[in-house]
């Protein structure tokens, strides 16, 4: 499937090559949108850059997709598949508090997670892609996404609006700080989890601190059920299947002498495995009311679904980690653990086969050490030259893949 040994060779020294030429302008553009980043839903003026640069090297632009979002065609000269190709554009509400020229000139706001490097490295695969459209046995689609970090998300509606129509194959890339540069990170089958959030509103019976006997403490019965709840994880789903139950947020209480009427607490849930949600649902639920029952105090519960998780199909994951150690060298090819986090490329793998790969970003040298959604986060930017030629060498794979074998 992906070997293609009279090709492979001189592929290699193109896109690599190529790469490094494009590299000052990839850089410029991740830096202009590192300066200006717009939070998720608010992406118009990222959104106008990218078409305009887009438009610059000759793609066909469709502009407001499913909100703020881009698809830019690129026909191949010969028939064959159509290869998408996507990056989020949206930004984080955090303060900016690195030292380099490049930083955010918005107050509050940030491209901490790499976004900025994903538009500006799809740009530069766009780019190479253009150059090569004369031999190219194919269409490419771009996909430039708005609001990947706040559900429901941008993927949905712009598949809702036609992006992924006559698409075949899509493949999305993640810069990511814990893992060195230099490594390509990718599996078969699940990656990413599913985020789901939930909240529980607990009432009980306010009343004077000194007069317990007369009210319901709710703060009590919220220690209770935080507590309580622990042990999901621990006792009730099956060891073997990775899941996470958190707390991230408890209100409740006006003064050092009131007792608190309600107590609102609110969570997360990751998981992989929708039976493992389910299970994990029906024990929040089962708990919060019982341990509400306990103490003579009531409840209300929201259970939100997040995204999807992140499913690579096996035999694109194979044809990444090909086209990875052809590009970059075997050594480069590197596991990928599984990764609490989610993402919204869930949701176009739902309809498509594919594969979402994690590129190392981290670089102390460089000042790249910081966590992702972290004020002093960065990125080694020569991550975004991997990013591009992979994006670009795994368009043409396909491609060539799939010639050969109508060839047959
Ligand atoms: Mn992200």
């Amino acid at each position: 499937m992906t070997k293609l040994p009279q090709t492979k060779g001189v592929r290699r020294m193109e896109l690599g090559k190529q790469v490094e030429t494009i590299f000052p302008d990839m850089v410029a553009w991740r830096r202009h949108l590192h300066m200006n980043p717009e939070l998720s839903y608010r992406e118009e003026k990222t959104s106008r850059f990218v078409a305009e640069v887009l438009e610059s090297i000759g793609i066909e632009v469709r502009t407001g997709v499913g909100g703020h979002g881009i698809v830019g065609l690129l026909r191949g000269a010969k028939p064959g598949p159509t290869v998408a190709l996507r990056a989020d554009m949206d930004a984080l509400p955090i303060q900016d508090e690195k030292t380099v020229p490049y930083k955010s000139q918005v107050p509050g706001v940030m491209h901490a997670c790499g976004h900025d490097g994903h538009t500006a490295a799809l740009l530069g695969a766009a780019r190479l892609l253009a150059g090569g459209k004369d031999e190219m046995q194919g269409n490419a689609v771009f996909l430039f996404q708005p609001a990947e970090e706040v559900c429901p998300g941008g993927a949905k509606a712009m598949i809702a609006d036609g992006a992924l129509d006559g698409v075949d194959v899509i493949y999305g890339v993640h810069l990511w700080t814990p893992f060195a540069a230099g490594g390509i990170h990718t599996a078969a089958g699940p990656v990413m989890a599913a985020p789901d959030e939930f909240v529980i509103r607990i009432k009980g019976k306010g009343g004077h601190g000194a007069l317990p006997h007369q009210t319901v403490d709710s703060i009590v019965v919220g220690a209770h059920l935080i507590v309580n709840l622990q042990t999901i994880v621990s006792r009730s789903v099956n060891p073997a299947d990775p899941c996470v139950v958190s707390i991230g947020m408890l209100h409740a209480g006006t003064g050092f002498n009131v007792i608190s009427e309600t107590c609102v607490l609110s969570g997360t849930v990751r998981t992989f495995d929708p039976d493992v949600k389910r299970q994990i649902r029906g024990r929040i639920e089962a708990i919060a009311e019982t341990t509400c029952a306990m103490f003579g105090a009531a409840c209300d519960i929201d259970y939100i679904d997040g995204y999807p998780a992140v499913v690579n199909d096996a035999n694109e994951a194979r044809r990444c980690k090909d086209v990875a150690a052809n590009l970059f060298g075997e050594a480069s090819v590197r596991p990928l653990p599984l990764i609490m986090a989610g993402e919204d490329f869930a949701y176009y793998l739902q309809i498509k086969p594919g594969c979402f790969i994690f590129v190392g970003a981290g670089n102390e040298e460089k000042g790249a050490t910081a966590p992702h959604h972290h004020p002093q986060f960065d990125i080694d930017e020569d991550a975004m030259k991997q990013s591009a030629a992979l994006l670009a060498g795994l368009c043409l794979d396909y491609q060539a893949s799939h010639a050969a074998a109508a060839n047959r």
